[in-house]
């Protein structure tokens, strides 16, 4: 079986679940092997961690040589770990999450193996072919790369991750980075202040706002908290500066498919719709009966969102 390259997303070596996503999805391709790049003191427990999903190898590199740097001495890494694997015609492809690094690192992996690229991919077949949802939700594509190994980008939510071990031989390797791709470096960084929230993309519930809120976020925070969920938005509460980008969710934000998806004061409109209508069960406040978003929910509550969710906050308190 050949091998599927898996570059795992993680922060400070906390394996994020697209990451396990991805084994799943390399499980139908070959035989996966992760690349895990990042502190070498939290090596150990993210090759557990994707070990536990199926990894069979696991490429450790200490972040040492790539921290610090912009995608270059990453893509440098992957395309040594690709050569030493056989090269993109021995390779049964490479799989990265569908985010913004992921996607730079995948395109300029793509021209250095002179293989094809798909991104965006929401499923992976056995034979490579995959799927794309493309304007808006509106058409489903099948793709497949025909040439070289197959470089899919695949969006968080597409999978559900499954359990079973792979033997996680870890291989310690150490890349040769060209002062090139050290050309650009980072000067400063800022950490996300932290709001104790779930991560959007993994959450189980997620409460969003849109132009309905009129700026005042409280109640849906308040109601977010309530049921442990995390906080999202339309673009047009993005736009207008109430909350920030990472919150957007939609065809130019994030994709969610939780358990449950509660929209406050957002119509519908189908870029939105486009990052949310996988949720298994959305349920809409809305204070107009007519708004599109109504045509999707399992549940909806015709009401102003600055009377009803203080009462839905309320009634989950005393639970
Ligand atoms: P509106 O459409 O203005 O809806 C506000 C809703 O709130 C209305 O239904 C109203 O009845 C309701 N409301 C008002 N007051 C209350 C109240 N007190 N209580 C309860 N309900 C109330 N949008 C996204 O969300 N994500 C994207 O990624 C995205 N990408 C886009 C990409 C492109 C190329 C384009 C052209 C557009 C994109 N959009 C995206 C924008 C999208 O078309 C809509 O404009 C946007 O989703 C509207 O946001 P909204 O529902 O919050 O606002």
């Amino acid at each position: 079986m050949s091998e599927v390259l898996v570059l795992v997303d993680h922060v400070d070596g906390a394996v994020s679940k697209p990451t396990l996503e991805l084994l799943t999805l390399a499980k139908k391709l070959g035989e996966p092997s992760a690349v895990y790049i990042g502190p070498a003191d939290k090596a150990g427990d993210a090759a557990e961690r994707v070990k536990a999903f199926g990894a069979e190898k696991v490429y450790v590199v200490d972040d040492a040589a790539t921290k610090g740097y912009l995608v270059a001495p990453k893509v440098e890494t992957l395309q040594q770990i690709a050569e030493q694997a056989g090269g993109a015609d021995s390779l049964g492809g490479v799989l990265v999450v569908s985010n913004f690094e992921g996607k730079e690192i995948a395109a300029r992996l793509a021209v250095r193996l002179g293989s094809g690229l798909i991104t965006d991919a929401v499923d992976v077949a056995d034979d490579g072919t995959t799927t794309q949802s493309v304007f808006a939700g509106n058409y489903t594509v099948a793709a497949k790369v025909t040439h070289g190994t197959p470089i899919i980008t695949v969006k968080p939510n597409s999978a559900n991750p499954t359990e079973g071990a792979g033997a996680g031989t870890v291989e310690q390797f150490t890349p040769t980075i060209s002062e090139r791709a050290k050309a650009a470096q980072i000067v400063a960084s800022q950490p996300r202040k932290s709001t104790g929230r779930p991560e959007l993309t993994e959450a189980a519930i997620v409460v969003a706002g849109g132009r309905g809120t009129g700026g005042d976020f409280a109640p849906v925070e308040g109601f977010a908290d309530a049921l442990g969920a995390a906080v999202g938005a339309s673009r047009a509460a993005v736009d207008s500066g109430w909350v920030p980008h990472s919150y957007q969710i939609g065809q130019t934000g994030k994709t969610v498919s939780p358990q449950l998806y509660v929209a406050n004061g957002i119509s519908g409109a189908i870029q939105h719709r486009a990052g949310m209508q996988t949720s298994k069960t959305i349920v809409a406040v809305n204070k107009d009966e007519e708004a599109p978003i109504f045509e999707l929910v399992d549940f909806g509550v015709v009401g102003d969102l600055s009377t009803v969710l203080p009462a839905a906050t309320e009634q989950v308190a005393q639970r």
